[in-house]
C-alpha cells in the first residue's frame, strides 16, 4: 500500500513514516517545512535504508495535492499537518483556524475526487476538555480551552459529517495522550526552536545548558506530590499505533476514535528526577504558579486500542527520557 503522509517531516509523522517503511508501506510526504527540516528526510532514509517520495508544499494547496493524487497511486492517508502551540493559537486563533481546517477540508476533497476514502487523523487529548473522571474513555463528553484544541474538535466534527454523507469511508481518529522520547537511534527527535512549552523540551534545554532552569507549573494540586500528572507516550509506541490504525481502516467502512496513551500518570517531579536519574544530568527547578488552563490529572483508558487494533504501549518512562536526550545530545 501507497501512504500519503501529511507532515511528515515533523516529530510524529516522521517516526511514522519510519514504522511504515520497516512494515513494507510505500511512503509520499507532503510538509510545507513551517516546523519541521528537509534533513529529516535524509535521516528516515538512512534508518530504514529504503526510498520515499517527498513533495515540499502546502496541504492548503488544491493544485498541488490533485497532482500528487494524480501521480501517485495513494490507497490512504495519515494526516499530521496542522498547527499545535496551544499557547500561539490564544494568541493568533485565525492562523490555527486557517490552517488545520483548511488543510483538512483541501485534503478531504481531493481525496474523495479521487476516490481515496481512507484516512487516520491526528487528533488530540485536548478534546476531552476538563474530565471529571479519570481515566479518559473515548465516549467522554468533548469541549476544548484553547483555539487549537477547538480545531481538533472541529474537524473531528467535519470527518463525522463527511462519513454520515458518504459511508465509503472509513477513518479513523487517534486522539494523542502526551508524546514525548526520539527514536534510539537519536537520527530524529524533538527539536522546538523557540523556548518550549512542553515539559520533555523544557527539560531538555535545561539539561543542556540552553536554559537555566525549569519552572515548574504549580505543586500544590491533589496528586502524589502536588505537580501536575500526564500520560506520557513513546514517540515510537505512538507511531506503531498508526500501523494498526491503517490496518484496521484497510478493509473496512466507518469512522472509529483511540486514546493512544499508556494509561499510565507520571507528575512533573517524577518526570524530572528519572530524567536525572537515566541521563546523570542534573535538571535545576523551581515552584512556580499554576499555568491557567491546565488539569489536575489527565491519563487515558487505552483499553479500546487494544481490543480493537491490537495495539498497546511498551516502552518505559526511563525509555523515554533516555532516548528523548539521546536526541538531544546528538544534535546539539
Ligand atoms: P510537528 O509540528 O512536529 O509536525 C507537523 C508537520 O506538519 C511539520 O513538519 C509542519 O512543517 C507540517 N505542516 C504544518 N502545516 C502544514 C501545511 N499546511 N501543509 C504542509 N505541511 C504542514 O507536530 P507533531 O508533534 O509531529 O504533531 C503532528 C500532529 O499531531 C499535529 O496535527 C498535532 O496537532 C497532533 N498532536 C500532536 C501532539 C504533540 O504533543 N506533539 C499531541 C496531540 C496531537
Ligand atoms: N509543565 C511544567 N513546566 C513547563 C512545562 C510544563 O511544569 O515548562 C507541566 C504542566 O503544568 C503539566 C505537565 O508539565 O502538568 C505537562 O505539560 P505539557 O505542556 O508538556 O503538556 P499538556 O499540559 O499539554 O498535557
Amino acid at each position: 500500500m501507497k501512504i500519503l503522509v501529511t507532515g511528515g517531516c515533523g516529530y510524529i509523522g516522521s517516526h511514522t513514516c519510519i514504522e511504515l517503511l520497516e512494515n513494507n508501506y510505500q511512503v509520499v510526504i507532503i510538509d510545507n517545512l513551517s516546523n519541521s527540516k528537509k534533513g529529516v528526510i535524509d535521516k528516515i532514509k538512512k534508518i530504514t535504508n529504503k526510498d520515499l517520495t517527498y513533495y515540499e508544499g502546502d496541504v492548503c494547496d488544491k493544485d498541488l495535492l490533485n497532482k500528487i493524487f494524480d501521480q501517485e497511486k495513494i490507497d490512504a492517508v495519515i494526516h499530521f499537518a496542522g498547527y499545535k502551540a496551544v499557547g500561539e493559537s490564544v494568541k493568533l486563533p485565525l492562523k490555527y483556524y486557517h490552517n488545520n481546517l483548511c488543510s483538512t477540508i483541501t485534503l478531504c476533497e481531493v481525496m474523495a475526487s479521487h476516490n481515496v476514502k481512507k484516512l487516520v487523523f491526528s487528533s488530540s487529548a485536548t478534546v476531552y476538555g476538563s474530565p471529571k473522571t479519570l481515566p479518559i474513555k473515548e465516549d467522554f463528553p468533548l469541549s476544548t480551552t484553547n483555539p487549537y484544541g477547538t480545531t481538533k474538535l472541529m474537524i473531528e466534527k467535519i470527518l463525522k459529517d463527511l462519513y454520515t454523507s458518504d459511508n465509503e469511508w472509513s477513518i479513523a481518529v487517534l486522539r494523542y495522550f502526551n508524546p514525548i522520547g526520539a527514536h534510539s537511534s537519536g537520527l530524529i527527535g524533538e527539536n522546538p526552536n523557540d523556548i518550549p512549552n512542553n515539559l520533555m523540551p523544557y527539560i531538555i534545554k535545561v539539561a543542556t545548558g540552553e536554559l537555566e532552569c525549569l519552572n515548574i507549573f504549580g505543586n500544590d494540586y491533589d496528586t502524589k506530590d502536588g505537580t501536575g500528572v500526564r500520560d506520557y507516550i513513546h514517540v515510537v509506541d505512538l507511531s506503531k499505533g498508526h500501523i494498526k490504525a491503517i490496518e484496521s481502516i484497510t478493509n473496512t467502512t466507518g469512522i472509529d476514535y483511540y486514546n493512544l496513551g499508556t494509561g499510565k500518570g507520571y507528575s512533573v517531579l517524577e518526570i524530572v528526577n528519572t530524567f536525572s536519574k537515566v541521563n546523570n544530568v542534573k535538571v535545576n527547578y523551581k515552584i512556580v504558579e499554576r499555568r491557567p488552563g491546565d488539569v489536575a490529572t489527565c491519563y487515558a483508558d487505552s483499553s479500546y486500542a487494544l481490543k480493537k487494533l491490537h495495539w498497546k504501549a511498551e516502552k518505559s518512562i526511563e525509555d523515554m527520557c533516555r532516548d528523548a536526550y539521546l536526541y538531544a545530545i546528538k544534535n546539539k
